[in-house]
């Protein structure tokens, strides 16, 4: 049974010999939004996907407290099996309102709510058209359900249209999967001319709007919000683990069958439901999101500033400005010694490797926050530069 975990051994055993673990951070302190304490040192941090800061915000916290001391600290089963608390209900109808859709579901993670949205809509008869980009809780959905899953090339629409054409009758039964920002570049999706496919041969159509949420579009519901295509949408999911600073996960939708996923849905019958601090926290950082766009303004400047100057200094990087900026290095070796650089002069950013990256490629990911203040930005670059020199 575990000789399959040799090759892991070995690989775990090569970063011991360089004395490099990027895969077991302890952030033995944590201060504040950007910055933390790693291996006893000050250091910021460009690796949270915690984009709009909001961890630290006092009512976020304020509310998450109320709720704990009102409704304890956890729901101890399903919404199924347990019930709901009155928030369960109520961020649901605020993720609809938020969208400008009839309903939505919550589920406890990101993850799950991929996997239990895809698993319980795409069968064994069904036939799921996935960007070969796309994040693995997705590919994790359609194994669970059964369903039949064919890729197509990220972002190529051609790609995409040919393989509708293909599938004849069954196109209009297809489900098509697609992310808004991509998480390991940064790149969005082509998502006019995913729908104009979608108009062209009928099926359906998910995104998931993960790393777009609360960053893409002038409510800051994310890429289809910020393209005018959201009517062309049949499913939004989003996690509230990164721009909202908590956790769990939603979809959003007109279809009136959502509710009818809950009662099928494993991920979303078989674990407990979000606690009531986490709910409580997540109403509260969506109202603020809903209230204003200055802490998106202040994303976008601190993410423009950051692309443009290590596009100065000369590095590879994985797409135009956005939250998400990656470096792209040559080699597994180039990149370990070059995160752990980084580290070495207080900057934690995410090393990113196959078979997590797109193309094989090696990552030095750096996720921007509008709590980042400029000179935080400017040290990013500092560090970035003088690795540069050393190159
Ligand atoms: N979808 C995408 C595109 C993601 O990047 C992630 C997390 N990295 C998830 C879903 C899962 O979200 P969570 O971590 O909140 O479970």
């Amino acid at each position: 049974m575990f000789n399959k975990f040799k090759t892991m051994a070995a690989n775990r055993h090569e970063l011991d010999m360089l004395g490099i673990n990027p895969f077991n951070i302890q952030v033995e302190k944590i201060i504040s939004p950007t910055e933390g304490v790693i291996n006893g040192q000050h250091t910021i941090l460009a690796g949270t996907n915690n984009y709009l800061g909001l961890t630290f915000d006092p009512e976020c916290i304020a509310a998450a407290s109320i709720a704990l001391e009102n409704e304890g600290t956890g729901t101890t089963g399903s919404r199924m099996a347990n019930g709901s608390y009155s928030g369960h209900r109520k961020l649901e109808t605020e993720i609809a309102e938020f969208y400008g859709k009839r309903d939505s579901i919550v589920f406890s993670t990101g993850y799950l709510a991929n996997l239990g949205m895809l698993s319980t809509l795409a069968g064994p008869d069904d036939m799921v058209l996935l960007d070969g980009d796309c994040h693995a809780s997705i590919y994790d959905g359609c194994k669970l359900g059964g369903a039949k899953t064919m890729r197509f090339r990220h972002n190529d629409i051609d790609n995409l249209a040919k393989r509708m054409e293909r599938l004849g009758d069954r196109a209009a039964k297809t489900l098509i999967v697609v992310e808004g920002l991509y998480s390991m570049l940064g790149d969005v999706a082509l998502l006019k001319e995913i729908v104009e496919v979608k108009r062209e041969y009928g099926g359906y159509l998910l995104v998931d709007e993960a790393h777009s949420l609360g960053i893409l579009g002038e409510k800051g519901c994310g890429l289809s919000e910020e393209l005018d295509v959201m009517d062309d949408i049949d499913f939004i999911v989003g996690t509230f683990s990164k721009s909202l600073g908590g956790a769990g996960g939603f979809c959003v939708s007109n279809h009136e069958e959502l509710d009818l996923i809950r009662y099928s849905s494993r991920p979303y019958v078989f674990t407990a439901s979000p606690s009531p601090a986490t709910i409580a926290t997540t109403r509260q950082a969506l109202k603020k999101l809903s209230a204003g766009t200055h802490l998106r303004k202040r994303l976008h400047e601190n993410a423009a500033r950051l692309h443009a100057g290590l596009k100065e200094l000369g590095y590879t990087l994985g797409a135009p400005p956005s939250p998400v900026i990656a470096v792209v290095l040559d080699s597994k070796l180039e990149a370990l010694h070059f995160w752990n650089d980084l580290l070495e002069l207080g900057i934690y950013v995410n090393l990113m490797m196959p078979p997590a990256t797109p193309n094989g490629a090696f990552l030095v990911r750096c996720s921007v926050s509008s709590a980042h203040t400029t000179e935080q930005i400017d040290m990013i670059c500092a560090a970035f530069s003088k690795l540069r020199v050393i190159a």
